[in-house]
This record gives structure tokens, C-alpha cells and sequence, in this order.
């Protein structure tokens, strides 16, 4: 059942859109899809059926019969592009070119020429997946809190060091005389007490050298980013029990509660506020990092771009504050007539119904 919904807060959105052309030219399409990925392409490693149509459709089988551009846009994480990208095609059985993906990560990448060849601790994701992800994107001195702790086992006396986590020669494990110049938190922790006591470590050095304390804590030395703040993420377990297929989705902790958890520790030890910079649904700095890889796909400038998600916090609100049409879908976390927090501008059953629908509707524009 479709359900278009246009609340007078939309319509004053919508005053703002940037969707100001309803024509083609060059035969490019003047739109373009930003879907999230799980609840609405998958949920947990099973296939959301719809989805396979969709994105077949959106790669030349529709009545247009041209391709039209999309990116996945997700607050997921903790690998490469071109993983997910492999990951996703081969649940959904439709060819996705790692261009495509942006994780939550995928943004910081522009803050590798800063930081190109200065220390940054690189936090979160599992084993060192994280530290590879940001040696590609060209962070050169990137180092692990599994690092600092192999360097003094004293930082974090409650568990070892393991060895083969940490590939940093003796040199580059000096950390009494290199300083951290920015902290940023890839993905979820996988160790919470650890990483909140050596990013307190850094965070409250003196210049970033751990072992150091700041006298004065009404300026911050480090900066601090995060690659998003969702306090809660769906987890989705399948299993087989008594020849019963069972799947069960928990809302989890995620890296937005390690937030609230530093946040309040640094408040607690310094009587300060600590300062960072957010990335991830539903923050406008992904959208306009989305905005340009869609550029680089053939989208046209100023085009109208819908973005489908199952999120109303994150993607329905990201999308709707940065003028991008919300399209939300009922395969994930929501169900319903319509969000009453942040309502979208169509609801829909599934991708494939609000793909179909939308693309029907655009191309009737010409
Ligand atoms: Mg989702």
C-alpha cells in the first residue's frame, strides 16, 4: 500500500528543496536513489527479496530503459568500500561497484590531507580493519589503541596485548615523544573499557602526548571525530532451532552510546565539555559528501534525489533536512502509517514499490 504523506513541516521543507528542474538533457535522468542498506536492501545477511528487483531496474529495466544513479548510503562500517560492495552484490545478486558505497566512515577520507602525515588514533571495528580502511584512505601515521597498548601494557592493565595485532615497528610505537594529533572513531568498539581509557589518555594529554596531563582543559588540544551517533543499532541474528528457521533483531549499543559514555567521563574529569565533530546519518556532511559521489556517477547537478531508508531518526530526518525527498519503507526498524517525529514524504511497503512508483512519476515529467 503506498501512503503519500505531505505534513505542513515537509511542505516547509520541501520550500527549501533543491529540486528545481523537472527536465532531462543528454538523455541523463534528473534523478537519482540513495538507499540505506539494511531494513531496506537486507536485513542482518538475508536478502530483502524487493530489493534485487529495484536495483535491476534502476540499471537500465525500466520503461526508460536507461540507468539511473544510486549510491548506498549507510551508517554501517568497520571494512572497505569494496567489501561491502562484494558483500551486498552478492546477497542481492545485482553488480555493486565499491563507488557506490558510502559507509560511515567513507566521509573522513577528506580529512586525510590534513592529517596525511600526522599520528591519528583510529578507533573501533574488529581486529585491525579499521586501521587498514584508514591507510587507504591515506591517514599514513595511523596507529591502534591496540597499538598504545602494546607499547606500555600498563594503559590498559585489564587484558594483554596480543602480538599479532600490532604491526607498528619499535620506532613508530613511541608514544612518550610523538604526539596523538586527532582521535577518530571508526566504527563500534569492540572493547569499551579499553578504548574509553586510552582515548581519555589522549584526549586529555597535554598536546597529545600520552602520559601527559593539561593543566587547563578550557581548550581541547585534539580534535575528535565520530564516524556516526546512532546510540542504538539493530542487530539481526538467523538461526535454525528445533528445524524452525528463527530470525531476531535486538536493538543494540552502538557507537552514538559510547558517545554519551566518554562525554560524560571527560565531564567527569575535567569539568568540561568535550568538542568532536559528527559524521553519518543524519548529518549534512555525509549528505554533501553523498551529493558529490552521485555527481561522479552521472547524477545532474541539482537534480531531485530520493532517499530511501527504514531509519526515521537517521535517514528520514538526514534526508529531509538537507532537501532530499524521504522515502520511508516498512522492511526495517519502522511500521506504520508515517514517522510522527520526522515524517517522510512517501511510505511504502518496499524498496521495489517505491522505486517503480517514483520512477513512474519522474518519467512522466518529460
Ligand atoms: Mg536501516
Amino acid at each position: 500500500m503506498m501512503t503519500s504523506v505531505l505534513t505542513r513541516g515537509f511542505m516547509k521543507r520541501q520550500a527549501f528543496s533543491r529540486c528545481i528542474s523537472t527536465t532531462t538533457a543528454g538523455g541523463k535522468p534528473n534523478y537519482a536513489f540513495a538507499f540505506d542498506i539494511d531494513g531496506v536492501l537486507i536485513k542482518g545477511k538475508r536478502l530483502i527479496p524487493e530489493a534485487t528487483r529495484a536495483l535491476k531496474m534502476l540499471n537500465g529495466d525500466n520503461s526508460a530503459n536507461r540507468n539511473i544513479p544510486f549510491v548506498l548510503l549507510t551508517n554501517g562500517g568497520g571494512v572497505t568500500e569494496e567489501e561491502k560492495a562484494r558483500q551486498i552484490s552478492e546477497i542481492v545478486g545485482v553488480k555493486i561497484d565499491a563507488k557506490q558505497v558510502i559507509l560511515s566512515h567513507s566521509p573522513m577520507q577528506k580529512l586525510a590531507s590534513k592529517y596525511r602525515d600526522k599520528r591519528v588514533l583510529i578507533v573501533g571495528g574488529k581486529g585491525r580493519q579499521c586501521y587498514d580502511v584508514a591507510k587507504k584512505y591515506g591517514f599514513g601515521e595511523a596507529v591502534t589503541p591496540h597499538d598504545i597498548m602494546h607499547w606500555n601494557s600498563s594503559s590498559w592493565p585489564l587484558a594483554k596485548p596480543s602480538s599479532d595485532l600490532s604491526v607498528l615497528t619499535s620506532a613508530a610505537q613511541e608514544f612518550s615523544t610523538l604526539p596523538i594529533h586527532a582521535v577518530m572513531v571508526f566504527h563500534d568498539t569492540y572493547d569499551w573499557g579499553r578504548d574509553l581509557q586510552i582515548m581519555l589518555d589522549a584526549l586529555c594529554s597535554k598536546d597529545g602526548i600520552l602520559g601527559s596531563r593539561k593543566g587547563d582543559y578550557s581548550t581541547q588540544d585534539v580534535p575528535l571525530y565520530w564516524s556516526n551517533v546512532s546510540t542504538l543499532f539493530l542487530y539481526t541474528c538467523s538461526c535454525f532451532n528445533s528445524n524452525l528457521f528463527i530470525e531476531r533483531s535486538s536493538p543494540r549499543l552502538g557507537q552514538g552510546a559510547f558517545k554519551i559514555a566518554l562525554d560524560s567521563l571527560y565531564k567527569k574529569l575535567t569539568d568540561h565539555e568535550l568538542h568532536s565533530t559528527s559524521f553519518g546519518k543524519p548529518h549534512g556532511a555525509t549528505y554533501r559528501y553523498a551529493e558529490d559521489v552521485l555527481g561522479r556517477l552521472g547524477a545532474r547537478d541539482q537534480g531531485r534525489v530520493y532517499a530511501v531508508g527504514d531509519n526515521p531518526a537517521a535517514d528520514i530526518q538526514g534526508a529531509n533536512n538537507y532537501g532530499w525527498t524521504s522515502v520511508l519503507v516498512r522492511t526495517g526498524v519502522f511500521a506504520g502509517d508515517n514517522s510522527k517525529e520526522f515524517p517522510a514524504a512517501m511510505v511504502c511497503d518496499h524498496v521495489e514499490e517505491a522505486v517503480e512508483k517514483i520512477i513512474f512519476d519522474e518519467e512522466k515529467r518529460k
